[in-house]
């Protein structure tokens, strides 16, 4: 079992095809130019090529490939797209959106210092090095991040407590045509698209995420 063999699985997965198909094969491409075991601690490298979410430590995972793959689809991912990404974790889930933006700017917040650090690193063996078109920032991302503002897409890693959670600050930092993904902790995936003003909101069912800390949670 390989890389290869886990993009095959994240191509097959009926679950999520059911929710968004055929999967986009630039996807499919950017998983594959990333070796998943590189970006995991060294006690979890034995579940790499396994398609399910391996724990990292600190309360965070390494998210499901296919489930990173769904929601890279889902985010409509183009070259020279300006993305947020809140929960860095290891690296990984941030690494295959890169690619997919080409020369588009990634910012990704992490609340955990430790992660901040291991995710920058395995983003910097991964890529070579990090320009500005990678900002790995320590804070909390539960109310998005202004300085680097408006983006095109923003995509949540960790799920809010619905009841708390407020998105006004976050589609305040999206661009005009912009989209917000986030996921419940065990439940729905949000997608919210905003249009001349106006939001449109679709829902998918059956993901699970580890909780996001922070004020807007
Ligand atoms: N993107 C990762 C998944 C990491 S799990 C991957 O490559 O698979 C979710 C991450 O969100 C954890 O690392 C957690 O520490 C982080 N997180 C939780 N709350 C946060 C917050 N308010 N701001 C930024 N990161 C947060």
């Amino acid at each position: 079992m390989g890389n290869k063999q886990l993009v095959e699985a994240a191509a097959a997965d009926n679950i999520w095809l059911s929710m968004k198909s055929p999967r986009d094969k630039k996807v499919l491409d950017a998983l594959a130019k990333v070796d998943r075991i590189k970006f995991l601690p060294k006690v979890a490298k034995y579940h790499a090529y396994y398609d399910g979410p391996v724990s990292i430590g600190h309360d965070a995972t390494c998210s499901m490939p296919s489930l990173v793959a769904l929601m890279a689809d889902m985010l409509e991912l183009y070259d020279g797209a300006n993305v947020l990404e809140v929960g860095t974790g290891c690296g990984y889930h941030a690494a295959v959106v890169k690619h997919l933006i080409g020369k588009g700017k990634l910012t990704t917040v992490e609340i955990v210092p430790e992660l901040v650090k291991f995710g920058r690193q395995n983003l910097q063996k991964h890529f070579g090095s990090l320009d500005d078109k990678i900002e790995v920032i320590e804070g909390d991302g539960s109310e998005g991040y202004k300085q680097n503002a408006p983006y095109n897409r923003i995509y949540f890693t960790a799920a809010p407590n619905m009841d708390k959670f407020k998105t006004k600050c976050l589609l305040s930092q999206l661009s005009n045509n912009g989209i917000l993904l986030f996921p419940e902790h065990d439940g729905y995936l949000y997608l919210l698209k905003k249009s001349k003003g106006k939001v449109k909101e679709e829902q998918y069912w059956g993901v699970a995420f580890v909780p996001l800390k922070g004020k807007n949670s």
